[in-house]
């Protein structure tokens, strides 16, 4: 049986879906999960040291510096080492060089690596739509599904909120970052020799989108990428 990947990146804009499938991704395979915005969140809400060191730049729809999210992603890795899907991150060259290196370190490269694609329009209407579960991770759209904040999450009861840099404003700034800083971590990917790479349509349904990256994960990959 060919092996299953085993360290994962999944890329992609705001909303793309990268929590959704990822968390899906992790309960198929056993591959744990890690999200650096919701592990922020986490900080942010104990009034950490860090979490308030990271509201600063998240509320306003800035990155975090990249030796915070370097220091939070080495800690995890600290405590359950190097078989991961990481959902945003790296988010910048600098983090991606970064975690190359700890991955040399360990002689233990990295994978794959999935873009998921999605205009901007669908962006920011999912953006602007979104109801999230602080506490689970769950998101939901109002829209479709007619929840309205403070609505109970139906997977673990606590109340959905809109988050605080899911605004107009911020999400502006937050297509910015993308285009900017994460966009070039794409380019990165694509001139390592690995051709680890592979772009996924993220406007699919979601199950379509599973089915897509559960092929990739599962190192099945036929001829062409969708
Ligand atoms: P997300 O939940 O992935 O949308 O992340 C929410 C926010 O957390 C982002 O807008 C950033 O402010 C911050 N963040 C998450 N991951 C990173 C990262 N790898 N580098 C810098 N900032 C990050």
């Amino acid at each position: 049986m060919d092996p299953l990947k085993q360290r994962i990146v999944l890329l992609g804009p705001p909303a793309s879906g990268k929590g959704t499938q990822a968390d899906r991704l992790s309960k198929t395979f056993g591959i744990p999960h890690v999200s650096t915005g919701a592990l922020l969140r986490s900080e942010c809400a104990r009034e950490t040291v860090l979490g308030r060191e990271a509201n600063e730049w998240t509320s306003k729809g800035l990155l975090v510096p990249d030796e915070l999210a370097v220091r939070i992603v080495a800690t995890w890795m600290q405590e359950h080492g190097a078989v991961f899907l990481f959902d945003g991150f790296p988010r910048t060259v600098g983090q991606a060089e970064h975690l190359d290196r700890a991955l040399d370190h360990l002689k233990a490269p990295l994978e794959l690596v999935v873009l998921l694609e999605l205009p901007e329009q669908e962006i920011r209407r999912r953006i602007l739509e979104r109801l999230s579960c602080l506490a689970c991770g769950a998101t939901f759209s109002s829209s479709i599904h007619g929840y309205v904040q403070g609505s109970a999450c139906p997977n673990c009861g606590a109340p959905l909120v809109r988050r605080n840099d899911d605004t107009e404003a911020a999400l502006a700034q937050r297509l910015e970052v993308y285009n900017q800083l994460t966009l070039p971590v794409v380019s990165y990917y694509e001139k390592t020799a690995l051709r680890i790479l592979r772009r996924v349509d993220a406007g699919q349904g979601s199950d379509a989108i599973f089915a897509k990256i559960a092929v990739l994960v599962e190192n099945k990959e036929g001829p062409a990428n969708s």
